[in-house]
């Protein structure tokens, strides 16, 4: 899959050449290549490796807070408390290898089942791409820097609970991680 730059309003009959800056487009009636566009823009997220996915999540632990589903209307409502093996200072699973040995219930995400997941976070990289929008600015793929998703608040850093400490999860409902 590619992903259009700028809209092409006349393309040639025979391939032609493009390049500004250092990028380098070949443009044909059938195909449409860049060699050098990152692969969250050039790729499905089906087309991925197993390194390109997990490069992609930002980072947020937004989706390792504990929900709430209404039995009658069957609504989500997030809580700001934690799953007890996110670190809620870096905002990673602190044990992701064997995650689902201690919390079964942890959800595997694949490019199957994003679209199927409607409590993930308007802002998760896997979501967005699901619907093919881009990534913010502030992902750490785009900016280069981990810390960035942190620093522009989409993360749970400095404010998500410890279940361990939490209590009743429905003393706890917030609005924010959406
Ligand atoms: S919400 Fe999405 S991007 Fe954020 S930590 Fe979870 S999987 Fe990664
Ligand atoms: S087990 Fe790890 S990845 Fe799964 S919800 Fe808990 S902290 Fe998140």
């Amino acid at each position: 899959m590619v992903r259009v730059i700028e809209p092409i309003r006349h393309l040639p009959d025979d391939p032609v050449n493009l390049t500004w800056g250092a990028s380098a487009v070949t443009v044909s009636p059938d195909t449409i290549e860049c060699d050098d566009l990152p692969f969250w823009k050039t790729k499905t997220l089906a087309e991925m490796t197993h390194d390109e996915w997990e490069r992609l999540c930002d980072g947020c632990g937004k989706c390792c807070l504990e929900k709430l589903e209404d039995r009658w209307s069957r609504c989500i409502s997030y809580t700001e408390v934690a799953c007890d093996l996110l670190d809620v200072d870096s905002c990673r699973c602190a044990n992701y290898a064997q995650r689902r040995r201690y919390v079964p219930e942890c959800e595997q995400l694949t490019p199957a089942n994003v679209r199927k997941f409607n409590w993930l976070p308007s802002t998760c990289a896997y979501r967005l791409l699901a619907r093919g929008e881009d990534l913010p600015d502030w992902h750490p793929l785009v900016s280069g820097d981990p810390e960035t998703v942190h620093r522009a608040g989409m993360s749970v850093r400095g404010r998500a609970v410890p279940k361990r400490r939490a209590g009743r999860l429905e003393h706890h409902i917030v609005t924010w991680p959406l």
